[in-house]
């Protein structure tokens, strides 16, 4: 990481690597360490000697002088369930990168504000790839709204080793299982309780018996499979591509309103954490 400052009118030095940065005092007095350290010492020292390694100090003066911004975000189409919004991957700080950024940020007392909204935005922008990273750094800096939102993103518990799950507190694990249990229940209720002509309604006359066995079959098959992120309208969707429903206009709107009535359903099955009751 290398850092430039055109207008500096102080030093400070890597104690560690020997290494000195032209700064602006004035970007410094964001940090309530460097503003006391100043108040204290006065105008009259011109370098000021950190024990940092000259990589940490130079992360840490970038987020002085220049503090990015969050992520630019990008909405998604409504039926896309996870994630709504994408962030812009040119934009988002690199995950490796948080927690050096976090652990300066607490360690020299920058604003409360810029790590939840700033930091903690990119390190949500992370949670679909890397939600158990994500939800161990969210933990440890106490941002639960963070930790929370990455909860939806986990995989079967199941699916992770014991290396990986370690790394969460037992409570928390407890939660993880409890949801994605409630989670994939839920689904397969709502998965075998829906019909593809419900109560006979805009039955086709031609294929009801061969329309509702495809249905029945592919819900079958599917409700078995079930797991905690399985998109189970968007598996139920394929059945508008088979035949005999292709090719039969009332077979193919009573398939996508099927579609769409498990969707809405599973839509208001709890995603996160904080939305399961205790
Ligand atoms: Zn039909």
């Amino acid at each position: 990481m290398s850092f430039q400052c055109s207008n500096a009118d102080f030093h400070v030095r890597s104690v560690h690597d020997n290494e000195l940065f032209a700064v602006r005092r004035q970007a410094l007095c964001s940090s309530e360490v460097f503003r006391d350290m100043f108040t204290c010492c006065g105008e009259s020292e011109e370098t000021l000697d950190l024990h940092e390694t000259a990589d940490s100090l130079a992360a840490l003066l970038i987020l002085l002088h220049h503090p990015p911004q969050p992520p630019t975000k990008i909405k998604r189409d409504k039926y896309n369930l996870i994630p709504k919004v994408w962030n812009d991957p040119k934009t988002v700080i690199p995950l490796p990168l948080l927690p050096r950024l976090f652990e300066l940020a607490d360690k020299y007392a920058l604003p409360p504000d810029f790590v939840t909204e700033v930091l903690g935005e990119h390190l949500l922008a992370h949670a679909s790839e890397e939600p158990l990273t994500v939800y161990v750094i969210a933990h440890s800096q106490e941002l639960h709204r963070i930790a929370s939102q990455a909860s939806q993103f986990l995989q079967p518990m199941a699916n992770y080793s014991l290396h990986e799950v370690k790394a969460i507190p037992i409570e928390a694990y407890h939660r993880f299982v409890q949801l994605q249990d409630t989670r994939v229940k839920a689904m397969r209720k709502y998965l075998l309780s829906e019909d593809i002509f419900p109560h006979g309604y805009g039955i086709c006359a031609s294929h009801s018996r061969e329309t509702t066995q495809l249905w029945h079959s592919k819900r079958m098959s599917l409700a078995v499979k079930v797991e905690t992120l399985t998109d189970v309208a968007g598996e139920m969707e394929i059945v508008v591509y088979q035949e005999p429903v292709q090719s039969c206009a009332v077979c193919r709107k009573a398939c996508i309103a099927a579609v769409e009535m498990l969707r809405y359903k599973c839509r208001k099955i709890p995603r996160t954490v904080d939305k399961l009751n205790a």
